[in-house]
């Protein structure tokens, strides 16, 4: 895409154009010829994923060179993990994306959500919903961003073994430092913060099995899929 008056031969800025190479980015991203109506998207710079991206696809192709297949072999506290459950494992982000930045793996080695059994499956949910919990009790974050990167387009920075992200969230916590300074404000110490989460487990998977209950009491009166009105011509 270039401006509207672009004749196509000539798409970069001026003479001098801070976007250097005509031929380069400045032919799609010239700032002095196009409206500059912003996208709705918000960016998250986070450089050291290149890391991941330049070493390719082939970076971890089995559990030899797996390090979510390597840690559970090793103590808590060199390892990071928070939690230790029968299927799958709680473990601190190395990189990451926020303070707390938490990994749910299973202990297989398996890259896609759909090769977990149905015990991983469930487990992996309710260790994200425990981890949460953990930070209520913790830090109190003011929100979280929950997911699966499935694949290596998928942004999936160790493609070959599933893990689910939990990452707690605080108000103004992308803020301009990143940005302009390549700095960010981590305010704990790794070792700390898988020592303060380990410590209020117990009392978050406490808190996790009484609103399970709370929570099944109330949908046990809500309305199901089963009485949905049907789509004319489905079958029951
Ligand atoms: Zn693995």
């Amino acid at each position: 895409m270039t401006g509207p008056d672009d004749d196509g031969a000539h798409a970069g800025g001026p003479a001098g154009s801070p976007y250097g190479d005509p031929a380069g980015d400045a032919a799609t991203t010239d700032a002095f010829a196009l409206p500059g109506v912003p996208d709705p998207f918000e960016r998250l710079w986070n450089p050291h994923r290149m890391a991941y991206i330049q070493a390719g696809p082939d970076q971890v192709t089995d559990e030899h060179t797996c390090p979510f297949c390597a840690a559970p072999a090793r103590d808590d506290e060199s390892s990071l993990i928070v939690h230790r459950g029968a299927t799958c494992f709680v473990i601190l982000n190395l990189y990451p994306y926020n303070p707390g930045h938490l990994l749910v793996c299973p202990y297989r080695h398996i890259p896609m959500y759909t090769d977990a059994t149905a015990e991983e499956t469930r487990e992996m949910a309710d260790l994200a919903q425990t981890a949460m919990l953990a930070f209520e009790a913790a830090t109190r974050p003011k929100g979280y961003n929950l997911g699966m990167n499935q694949g290596v387009a998928g942004g999936a920075g160790i493609a070959a073994h599933l893990h689910q992200h939990v990452v707690p969230r605080w108000t103004g916590d992308g803020n301009f430092l990143p940005i302009i300074a390549h700095t960010k404000n981590m305010s704990q110490t790794l070792g700390q913060t898988r020592e303060i989460l380990a410590r209020v487990w117990p009392q978050a998977a406490a808190e996790h099995a009484a609103r399970r209950e709370r929570n099944t009491q109330a949908a046990s009166s809500a309305p199901t899929g089963t009485d949905a009105p049907r789509t004319p011509g489905a079958s029951a």
